[in-house]
């Protein structure tokens, strides 16, 4: 499994002084607690669960630095929904992370195509959009659907036009950076594209393409061979018990132009209701979808009285890994309990430091 080593392990929500208990909560996984920064702690299997803190935010590892400023958001007594995008809006503007947005990984013709979605936990209202060039801030062009139009779901071309009229910035979205790595990956991998990874001359290559950068071209290796990619999943729950979320993606790297993963997908990569929870999925997208996880999730914590650390595991640990298929979720409850599920880290979902930790962001008001 190149960097990452394919086992199974759980986090939760484990805040503040409980960290030192944390070992002892994983029974059946990795030992998990680290603090990415001041103002995230990092987690743990059962955690708070029972009665958890309001408000918070979660998202995957590759938030933790960004969900301040939805904090602030919720804070001001502003929506959860606004607190949830405003957060992703940062990843999706940063060029250096190539999981989305501006710099995400392209598809196979060299264009970075971009999913979204978000869900209101309050009315239950929806917005998504899937295969958009030239956006960068996709998450938010998924609440403008929710808000201004009588859809759910915009795709393609259309929701460039859309974005465009409601006044989002068009842009060339992919980076040096990403093409770099895109013309690496075709060098490997097309007949007609020289040279290939067993040539002599690929070292050469990669030299030149990278300006002798070890680090970039062992990067991009591992780029090339692990092609999924990341996805930012972002959650909120406010004082009141109102929760919502988004996922946003630029989705399965190299992948045949116009595919859609799970990220727009309601239910499958995101789902949000005050009934029961809310949830946002990273992952081989297509399994996501067959077994609309996020949805599932919800309806196991409402309709069978099942925890949601316990749903989020029952779905992840049992279900998607039946099928064969990869990745995780983040949950979170209107009364702040939060979950994490994941069967394996992925490059941004559960971050995996030096002796085995393992990193996802949780923000609460305690901090
Ligand atoms: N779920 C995303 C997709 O399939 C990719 C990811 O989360 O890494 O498009």
């Amino acid at each position: 499994m190149g960097l990452w080593t394919r086992r199974k392990f759980f986090v939760g929500s484990l805040v503040g002084g409980a960290l030192a208990g944390a070992g002892r909560l994983f029974g059946r996984g990795l030992e998990i607690a680290e603090t990415m920064n001041a103002g995230v702690a990092a987690s743990g299997r059962e955690g708070p669960a029972a009665g958890g803190t309001r408000p918070v935010m979660i998202s995957s590892a590759n938030g933790v630095n960004v969900l301040g400023k939805g904090m602030e958001i919720l804070k001001g007594g502003g929506d959860t929904l606004e607190a949830a995008v405003a957060a992703v809006t940062v990843v999706e503007d940063d060029p250096n992370d190539d999981s989305v947005g501006y710099g995400g990984l392209p598809n196979e013709e060299g264009v970075v195509e971009l999913d979204a979605s978000v869900m209101h936990g309050p009315t239950r209202r929806a917005g998504s959009v899937a295969s958009v060039g030239k956006i960068k801030n996709v998450a938010r062009l998924a609440k403008t659907v929710m808000e201004r139009t009588n859809h759910v779901m915009i795709v393609g071309d259309g929701a460039r036009r859309f974005g465009v009229a409601e006044g989002f910035e068009e842009m060339n979205l992919l980076t040096e950076h990403s093409r770099k790595i895109w013309l690496a990956w075709k060098a490997k991998t097309s007949f007609n594209w020289r040279p290939g990874i067993d040539s002599p001359e690929w070292k050469e290559h990669m030299a030149r393409l990278f300006d002798g950068d070890a680090e970039k071209i062992a990067y991009a290796e591992q780029r090339i061979a692990h092609p999924i990619t990341g996805t930012i999943n972002c959650l909120a729950v406010n004082l009141k018990g109102e929760v919502s979320g988004t996922t946003t993606t630029s989705g399965l790297s190299w992948k045949i132009p116009g595919r859609v993963g799970d990220s727009p997908i309601i239910g499958a990569g995101t789902y949000a209701s005050n009934q029961s929870c809310a949830v946002s999925a990273t992952g081989s997208g297509e399994y996501f979808i067959r077994l609309g996880v996020a949805r599932e999730i919800c309806n196991l914590v409402r309709f069978k009285g099942m925890k949601v650390q316990d749903a989020a595991d029952e779905v992840i640990h049992h279900e998607l890994e039946t099928l064969h298929g990869d990745g995780g979720v983040i949950a979170l409850t209107p009364d702040g309990q939060t979950a994490f599920s994941f069967n394996t880290p992925g490059m941004f979902r559960a971050r995996l430091t030096e002796g085995g930790k393992i990193t996802v962001g949780i923000y609460n008001d305690e901090q």
